[in-house]
């Protein structure tokens, strides 16, 4: 069988909803907009994930298809944003999260423990884990980082494509190496600490090569990317290495394939036209060499362009078919559905 609900490592359906001025109540109708809506989700295996509250540049395009090299691209890191602006801008996301959840009649419900977590995925309701991409919002202090832990923060995402406080995302370049600027400051490394004392879970995904090295050295909790692929696959700066993989695999990690369509592709390049077997080829890799326990799924809906093969969240049943047709068994596709999200959770949450 292939139906079994899915926990996806990362979206930007928050975001979406806060950018297009969207009613929040179009989350709950099935609609056009997007690659996620509750109902749409709930008819197709999307049984919940981790919500990003993430907060873009202001006047600046993500948009690396611009930068033009004779071999890829490459989009410079955007300017850095101060931490009011990003505290403010991650209130707004919460609040929605918030809002969304009691608007639901119970149907969408935000998750702060893997018992939880079980029992939305056993009855239907579509769980949510707030997760921030970039620690921007969080001061030195960390006072902002024990608040939003109360409000119900478990994941964070130490930098996006963006250097901060804590350490320097990788620019988006094709091709290249993630080995590209320093490693974690001195309040990156507290930061990982402070993570792993309250049982928030630490997101490698954008972080550049020294700075992923570094989180292993300094974590104890298992290391994980959300959202990220296969650079010997797709060789961008933003997917991992083979030796990142075994380090992820060592400490019991897991990896969020992401559907982004230059992440996945061979080339690179920003063409929609690939087959889901593209999906299936990074997910395989990782099973193969690093085993099943150390992959499962990132979307990155609402926050990249994915193939026309997939769509949007629609896709996801025909997905689960062709990694069964590849070869998986059940008890494989249980485990890149949700059980290994499952099993890092539980061994970082503290709750
Ligand atoms: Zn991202």
């Amino acid at each position: 069988m292939t139906n079994f609900p899915i926990i996806d490592g990362h979206n930007d359906t928050l975001l979406r909803l806060y950018e297009e001025n969207e009613d929040k109540n179009s989350f709950f109708s099935k609609g056009a907009n997007g690659h996620i809506d509750l109902p749409r989700a709930r008819n197709n295996q999307f049984g919940g994930g981790f919500f990003a509250a993430f907060t873009p540049n202001a006047n600046y395009e993500i948009a690396p298809e611009k930068y033009v090299t004779s071999t890829g691209y490459d989009m410079p890191l955007p300017p850095q944003i101060d931490q009011q602006t990003a505290l403010n801008h991650t209130m707004q996301l919460a609040s929605m999260l918030v809002e969304l959840e009691a608007t639901s009649n119970g149907i969408f419900q935000t998750v702060t423990n893997t018992q939880k977590l079980a029992f939305c995925l056993e009855n239907q309701i579509l769980a949510a884990i707030f997760h921030i991409e970039g620690a921007e919002a969080i001061d030195t202090d960390f006072s902002a980082l024990q608040v939003l832990y109360q409000a119900g923060l478990r994941s964070l995402g130490i930098v996006w494509s963006r250097p901060n406080a804590y350490g320097e995302g990788v620019p988006f370049r094709y091709p290249s190496s993630p080995d590209i600027g320093g490693g974690l400051t001195e309040a990156g490394k507290d930061l990982v600490h402070a993570c792993n004392q309250l049982g928030i879970m630490i997101d490698t995904t954008h972080l550049n090569e020294k700075g992923f090295w570094d989180v292993v050295q300094q974590s104890d909790a298992p290391i994980v990317a959300t959202h990220s692929n296969v650079h010997a696959i797709c060789p961008i700066s933003r997917n991992l290495t083979d030796k990142q993989l075994q380090a992820i695999k060592k400490s019991n990690g897991v990896v969020g394939i992401n559907y982004a369509v230059n992440m996945l592709r061979e080339d690179g390049q920003f063409d929609t036209n690939i087959p889901l077997d593209t999906i299936v080829q990074h997910i395989a890799y990782i099973a193969e060499n690093f085993g099943i326990d150390h992959v499962a799924l990132g979307s990155d809906f609402d926050g990249t362009t994915v193939p026309d093969s997939l769509k949007d969240v629609t896709g996801l049943p025909k997905l689960m078919k062709r990694l069964q047709a590849h070869g998986f068994t059940d008890k494989d596709l249980e485990k890149v559905a949700y059980k290994n999200w499952i099993r890092v959770l539980g061994a970082t949450w503290k709750d």
